[in-house]
């Protein structure tokens, strides 16, 4: 018996409306789970999915790309990239696989909300196959971490840190929090499919696969290529919420998400994508640097996409672009010096060749940041490690749980209010813009330095903080990827005469 074309089927299959007679239609779509008031009942069936497939099809092709990824790993096992690879890119991968796998097991359920919340049909159908894609990309990235934690522990972080109360993890919690697990279904998308997702993800995914495949790691590359495939899949449900909402007189309730969720998510990929493409990816297979991913993928095609709906750049944009010259370059020194609080070990990046790398793509760098480094390098040199590595905590963002850096003599300052008695302090205007616009949301939140001084950190010293962020319990902590090798480049040069 011939088969009908999906096109023939397709909309009738997947229109699971009703209308309920036992209950209202507020009591099964709760607004504070789906979101949408003021978007008249009949609207929702008119969302039409821009990417169909049915359940046959999305197996089939989800098969496929899985055997291609575990094949590839199969294949390369024997290479040993473990032990040939350079390890500033290990050190990619050990970061890589902790910030992400279990924040992709989180996405399942972000999906499997839509599922059940959304008003939407179509989006409902569409949600399922994306809860599907991130309980694979949930369960790969944790099954090609575990191949390395004999060979090093801190590759155990791919699981742990989201259970710990690292500092980066309580960076990456607070803001997955916000974006992905606690808002409406309406709010959700927009925050975390439309504005992570089609903005931020292809950064991270497409940017690090062409470093990946230059640096031999064809695993990776091939692994994070497959996640990628699904995500320009599932990113697209949160576009025609966006339109009806345009539609139904709520431009700038839509603004407003984007410009939350655009900011938060930047920052919180200066950490991720930002140090490791401009400091630890080897220079010799570097691609592009963070800002030339930034302005393609984001500057230029995000942006697009956003004013392709009728809906302008964020309102901070002179900001931004400001801060894609800065931000990642004050976290890199920040992380570097607090290397022992990180699960990974940080490469420097700063040889005399790729301080001339950093000076082309960052005009200003040497004279900026490259003071810092000099007084740095100047350390180790002369024999005094010890004051490379700071004995205080930073100041810390109550939005981005992120350190408060900026480019010395230039741009730090410390931005604080008070609100209900209790002082905030910020990265950012932006950032306190964000906190302004739902005080409600944010205020309970202890950042690490609130919790260090309302004493739940013991013993209150390093070792403590340490301790509470799993550091010495899981794994140690990070030190210099290359053991210093890099710093025999400056000897002669800066060795004081004794
Ligand atoms: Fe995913
Ligand atoms: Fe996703």
């Amino acid at each position: 018996m011939a088969l009908l074309e999906r096109d023939a089927w397709y909309d009738l299959a997947r229109t699971t409306e009703w209308t309920p007679s036992y209950i209202s239609q507020n009591e099964l779509f709760p607004p504070e789970m789906s979101g949408g008031e003021g978007i008249p009942d009949d609207a929702w069936a008119t969302y039409d999915e821009p990417y169909k497939v049915s359940y046959r099809e999305y197996v089939d092709v989800q098969r496929q790309k899985d055997a291609g990824a575990y094949s590839v790993k199969a294949a390369l096992e024997r290479v040993d990239l473990y032990n040939t690879a350079d390890p500033g890119w290990i050190n990619i991968l050990k970061e890589h696989y902790a910030a992400v796998a279990l924040v992709e097991y989180g996405a399942a359920f972000q999906e499997s909300r839509f599922v059940r919340w959304s008003k939407a049909p179509g989006m409902r159908n569409m949600a399922t196959f994306g809860m599907l894609d991130e309980i694979r990309h949930g369960q790969i990235q944790l099954y090609f971490p575990h191949e390395y934690i004999n060979k090093d522990r801190q590759f155990d972080w791919s699981h742990q840190t989201m259970f710990t109360n690292n500092w980066v993890a309580l960076g990456a919690r607070h803001f997955f929090d916000d974006v992905m697990m606690t808002r409406d279904a309406v709010a959700t998308s927009i925050f975390a499919n439309f504005a992570f997702e089609t903005g931020f993800t292809n950064l991270q995914f497409i940017g690090l696969s062409g470093d990946a495949a230059n640096a031999g790691d064809f695993t990776f590359s091939k692994l994070i290529q497959s996640i990628q495939s699904d995500e320009a899949r599932h990113a697209q449900l949160g576009t025609p919420l966006l339109q009806m909402l345009i539609e139904h007189g709520q431009k700038d309730k839509a603004q407003n998400y984007i410009d939350i969720a655009f900011w938060r998510s930047y920052r919180l990929f200066t950490i991720l994508s930002g140090i490791p493409m401009d400091y630890y990816v080897p220079l010799d297979v570097r691609e592009s640097s963070f800002k030339e991913f930034m302005e393609e993928w984001i500057v230029t095609q995000f942006i697009k996409s956003i004013e392709d709906l009728g809906l302008s750049k964020p309102w901070y944009w002179d900001v931004f672009l400001r801060d894609l010259d800065e931000h990642h370059h004050g976290q890199q020194l920040g992380t570097y010096s607090w290397r022992p609080t990180l699960w990974w070990n940080p490469a420097a990046g700063v040889s005399p060749e790729e301080r001339d790398w950093l000076e082309e793509k960052y005009p200003g760098w040497n004279d900026t940041f490259g003071k810092v480094w000099d007084v740095m390098i100047d350390n180790f040199v002369n024999g005094r490690p010890e004051k490379t590595v700071p004995g205080t905590l930073p100041m810390i963002c109550n939005v981005s749980q992120l350190p408060i850096v900026g480019t010395p003599g230039r741009t730090l300052r410390d931005i604080s209010i008070v609100h209900e008695g209790r002082k905030f302090h910020f990265a950012s205007d932006v950032d306190k813009w964000i906190f302004e616009q739902d005080p409600e949301r944010y205020k309970r939140h202890e950042n690490l330095i609130d919790r260090f001084l309302g004493g739940q950190i013991q013993p209150p010293d390093l070792g403590g903080v340490l301790e509470y962020m799993g550091l010495g319990v899981i794994s140690a902590g990070g030190d210099d990827a290359h053991g210093y090798a890099w710093v025999d480049k400056y000897r002669g040069k800066l060795q004081t005469a004794s």
